[in-house]
């Protein structure tokens, strides 16, 4: 059985010219009978409300065998101390190391059953999107889809690397999923 928790639902604030003044990412929980998962852990600012969450849900820190990055932007990948034993996957194609992580180079890749990590680039060249088949498909989009109104416009994030790519990894997660959950906000139906 595979369980998918919001630890902490993102912000994405602008000013009057659409500037983003603070931003910080959507945090996910997985739980599945192959070990629990953690996507995109956000930002400091967030650290309490993630630290509430996991205690709420009776999970350790050290229980988190993986940590997902969906791309290396600094409001996605903060807290990573906080999972000491979780192993970090990282799409190939991101301007930053991180020391120790795995770096996905296919397309395509299972995580465990249920979880596959999905290259949908775009915002950046190795941005990747999980995909989950709990009692619903879920895709954890992080910025290939950052707030709800992208989706619903079919509009490309303002910060990409390729709009053409970028529109279609918004139609490959539109194929598969149910239920998606933003880079910032909350999880909204497809
Ligand atoms: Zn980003």
């Amino acid at each position: 059985m595979i369980r998918l928790d919001v630890l902490a639902p993102g912000r994405l604030e602008r000013d009057g010219e659409g500037k983003v003044i603070s931003a910080d990412s959507t945090c996910i929980l997985i739980r599945t009978d192959n070990g629990l998962i953690v996507v995109d852990p956000s930002t400091n600012y967030m650290r309490p409300m993630i630290k509430d969450s996991l205690r709420r849900y009776g999970v350790m820190f050290g229980d988190v065998s993986a940590v997902v990055l969906t791309h290396a932007h600094a409001d996605h990948i903060q807290n990573l101390s906080l999972f000491p034993k979780a192993a970090i996957y990282i799409h190939e194609g991101e301007d930053i190391e991180i020391e120790g992580a795995i770096v996905v180079k296919e397309e395509e890749m299972q995580l465990v059953p249920g979880v596959r990590l999905v290259h949908t680039p775009g915002h950046t060249e190795g941005s990747m999107s999980v995909f989950v088949d709990a009692d619903r498909r879920f895709v954890i989009a992080g910025d290939a889809i950052p707030t709800e109104s992208n989706y619903r416009k079919m509009y490309p994030p303002a910060v990409n690397c390729n709009a053409e790519a970028a529109l279609q990894s918004i139609k490959k997660i539109k194929r598969y999923a149910d239920v998606i959950i933003p880079g910032h906000g909350f999880p909204f139906m497809a």
